[in-house]
């Protein structure tokens, strides 16, 4: 019988009602897979792991590291597959970190809702019913961590929360979806692609991300950051009185170029002013490639917590950043199928 673990993290999918009405995280893992239509016909074994019951905006980087770890543990000790519920505030974030830190070939899916269970119509049962479906599936492996809402699968590099409140809120900009669920089964568009795997480390590096805005003043980095991210304008453009600032800053520690746009990369050569991509990476900031700033966030502490230099962090954003250059990535490959 094919073992998947849920391990429950909070949000939405487990919030109830509250005395001041309102709802917040309560429910464990047992009642959120209580009675869920389907979800014995599967036929699966499923274990169950409370980790916390936080709203997604309360996590932090160490909860997720930490997460990894029992992740791993689950699959060293037999576990075929793994789902993980969470809030999906801060999910496209959670399952990009815990995707960096997962070296086996099992699936790993992440999961939520978006109307929570008092409301008519909560997504939390499906989605979880397709979570646990994707995890036990063969054609699953090898994929890394995926996220699977409203009978999508998206591929944890890419996803992002494209809604506040719809109950189809995911969306993956470049590419779309990696997979949906049609009468109950999986099915993905492509074979697995290469993955990026980091080693695990105990560090968290404190890395902020700088907005660009409309005629804003050049932003104070940190005396602690070890890393920056930078959303800047389009295709990687900055307020001219922002360039030695950050030059300043990106001599000290990796400063990362990227788009505060909704989809596309940071470009390298075309535009040529004070401020434009060509000037900022001349001044050695990285770009992100097609990584958006929340992403490109989480592989700039990923790189640091593996003790990464400047040139490995350069070089893991020319792999993972998507415009190809794969054979640049500083560390062994995942473990194979
Ligand atoms: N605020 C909730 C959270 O992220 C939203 C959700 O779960 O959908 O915890």
């Amino acid at each position: 019988m094919t073992r998947i673990m849920v391990c429950g993290m909070g949000g939405t999918i487990a919030m109830t009602t509250t005395a001041g009405g309102g709802v917040a995280p309560a429910l464990t893992t047992r009642e959120l897979t209580a009675a869920i239509p389907g979800l014995a016909a599967l036929g699966v074994d499923l274990g169950l792991v409370d980790v916390c019951n936080e709203p997604s905006s309360s996590l932090r980087l160490a909860d997720v590291i930490a997460l990894s770890r029992t992740v791993a543990r689950l699959l060293a000790e037999g576990a075929d597959g793994i789902v993980v519920t969470q809030g999906t505030d801060s999910l496209e974030e959670c399952a990009y970190l815990l995707d960096l830190l997962h070296d086996g070939p099992q699936p790993v899916v992440v999961t939520g809702a978006m109307r929570n269970p008092a409301l008519a119509g909560p997504d939390g049962p499906a989605n979880l019913l397709a979570a646990v479906t994707v995890a036990a599936s063969p054609a699953a492996r090898g994929r890394g961590v995926l996220v699977a809402f409203a009978d999508e699968v998206h591929a944890a590099a890419r996803v992002r929360k494209a809604h506040s409140v719809r109950v189809t809120a995911f969306a993956s900009a470049a590419g779309g979806p990696v997979g949906q669920l049609v009468e109950g089964v999986v099915h993905f568009a492509a074979p697995p692609p290469g993955r990026f795997v980091v080693p695990r480390g105990e560090r968290v590096p404190r890395v902020p991300v700088v907005v660009a805005a409309l005629g804003e003043e050049a932003p104070e980095v940190p005396a602690d950051a070890e890393g920056l991210v930078v959303a800047a304008f389009g295709a990687g453009h900055l307020p001219r009185w922002w360039v030695e600032p950050l030059a300043a800053a990106a001599s000290r520690i990796p400063v990362v170029l990227a788009s505060r746009t909704l989809a596309g990369p940071v470009l390298s050569a075309t535009y040529a002013y004070p401020g434009s991509e060509k000037d900022l990476l001349a001044r050695e900031l990285v770009p992100a490639g097609l990584l958006n700033p929340w992403k490109a966030r989480i592989l700039l502490v990923a790189t640091l917590v593996a003790g990464a230099d400047r040139d490995q962090v350069a070089a893991a954003f020319a792999a993972a950043g998507g415009l190809g250059e794969p054979g640049r990535w500083p560390w062994p490959p995942a473990r194979p199928l």
